[in-house]
């Protein structure tokens, strides 16, 4: 009889958990990526502030799954779905929407930026989703203090050292800690017309506190140790508008040529593909088993689906998706060898953390609340562990542990500065064209 044939779209988090539990079942598994590489998102704003390198938060996805003989990984962007015909649409630099049939569907495709309706941001606040969307955060910080050391007028200097991040949840709060560390540690000394330490790093959100996930008390802790890092915490107000000058929150512009955004994001598409029930963000309804209803051969998992347990829906974190993903690979295999299938899904939460700046976190595991440097190092064990390989845990380690020391960062490389976007962000600050279209 044929081998039943999976096909897993995705090899973020959940996607790769789903392949790994595959790996001794007798199918053919492909993986479908838009991407070559697992990227490591957690880490992603230490990439954007120069502490990692992209690859040390990155690593093949083929390479991950090499010892898996039954898994083939694709590189292409999956297009559609046709449920009836049981069979998705792909495409890659060489054809365009070529169908491939499957037994078992696992959707794990994760989620993209979300400018709640204001699209028009994207071009002066980029986001932080990808690798490419760290380098390019990375290059505009790099960017703007060559500008200001260039700028032979100092009344310019504050606009371009100004930096804003709108959005304070884990990953705003991360990066304006890692920032404010960075400027007033590692650039100290480089600069001779301005002081790095003088940059004005803003965190901007409508929520009424930091970091909403975590508890009041924790919140103001991160809170306290941002304001003592030297970032001005803004809250209770939305940014009404950004563009190429700076932004607008309540009513004040706030000039800067460095805006990033930290806010909201949005599921992937898989929804639409599969024309099924999504929650109000756009994310697929799914089952306790984590399929479709209808369709107990297609899952969905990780940030692109959408399940409520114990009343509340589940977050978008790392764990909800490996623990999903591990699920589905675990029931479809049973299903294929025959075994009975696994009770319903139960994600099991093992807290939630977040680094502010050296040598501090904030850690919620059920009752227990702490924050200081116990749960930074709590912070920086569990970060390692979850690193896909143990070439990347032993470098990120080593690279953690001269940052640490030395207060040295790993990749200040402006490496698209002959680029296109060197060129706008010289032409915006009247530099001579000669030297930008170079
Ligand atoms: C900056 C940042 C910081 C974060 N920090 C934390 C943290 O500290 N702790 C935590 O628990 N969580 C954190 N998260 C959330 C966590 O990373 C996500 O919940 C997790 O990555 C979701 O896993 P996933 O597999 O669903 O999606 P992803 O990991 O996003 O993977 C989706 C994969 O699908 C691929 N893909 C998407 N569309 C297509 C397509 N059409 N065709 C082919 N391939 C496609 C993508 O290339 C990607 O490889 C953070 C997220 C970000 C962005």
């Amino acid at each position: 009889m044929a081998k039943p044939k999976i096909i897993i779209v995705g090899g973020g988090f959940a996607g790769l958990a789903a392949a790994k539990a595959l790996r001794k079942t007798p199918a053919k598994v492909d993986l479908i990526d838009r991407t070559n590489h697992h990227v490591f998102q957690p880490l992603l704003y230490q990439v954007a502030t120069s502490v990692l390198t992209p690859s040390q938060i990155a690593t093949p996805i083929r390479s991950v799954l090499r010892n898996h003989e039954n898994t083939t990984v694709i590189l292409g962007e999956v297009t559609g779905v046709d449920k009836d015909r049981k069979c998705v649409f792909f495409s890659d630099a060489d054809r365009q929407n070529v169908p491939i049939a499957y037994d078992y569907l696992v959707l794990a495709t994760g989620a993209s930026h979300s400018y709640f309706g204001h699209n028009q941001f994207a071009e002066y606040a980029p986001g932080l989703k990808s690798l490419a969307d760290a380098e390019a955060a990375r290059n505009k910080i790099l960017q703007a203090f060559e500008l200001a050391e260039a700028e032979e007028d100092p009344s310019r200097h504050r606009d371009l050292l100004t930096f804003i991040l709108v959005g304070a949840g884990p990953t705003g709060v991360e990066m304006a800690g890692a920032l404010a560390v960075f400027v007033r540690t590692t650039l100290k000394s480089d600069f001779r017309r301005i002081d790095p330490r003088s940059a004005r790093i803003l965190l901007v959100d409508m929520a009424s506190r930091v970091l909403p996930p975590f508890s009041e008390s924790l919140s103001r802790a991160a809170k306290q140790r941002l304001e003592n890092l030297g970032v001005e915490v803004r809250l209770g107000h939305s940014v009404d508008q950004i563009d190429a000058d700076g932004i607008v929150v309540a009513g004040e512009r706030i000039a800067s040529k460095t805006v990033i955004w930290t806010a909201g994001v949005a599921p992937s598409p898989a929804g639409k593909w599969l024309n099924v029930e999504t929650d109000r963000a756009g994310r697929v309804r799914i089952q306790k088993d984590l399929t479709v209803p209808g369709h107990p051969e297609i899952f969905v998992v990780g940030d692109t689906a959408s399940l409520d347990q114990n009343g509340k829906p589940l977050p978008g974190v790392a764990q909800v998706a490996i623990q999903q993903g591990r699920y589905a690979g675990k029931l479809i295999h049973n299903r294929v060898v025959g075994s009975p299938a696994p009770g319903p899904f139960n994600y099991f939460d093992k807290g939630s953390m977040a680094v502010v700046g050296k040598g501090f976190a904030v850690l919620q595991t059920g009752k227990v609340q702490v924050s200081g440097f116990l749960a930074w190092l709590t912070w920086a064990a569990v970060h390692l562990q979850f690193l896909a390989t143990s070439s990347l845990r032993l470098s990120v380690f080593l690279q953690w542990v001269w940052t640490y020391v030395t207060g040295q960062r790993g990749d200040r490389l402006i490496v698209n500065h002959l680029g296109a976007e060197y060129a706008k962000a010289a032409a915006d600050a009247t530099i001579k064209p000669a030297f930008a279209g170079r």
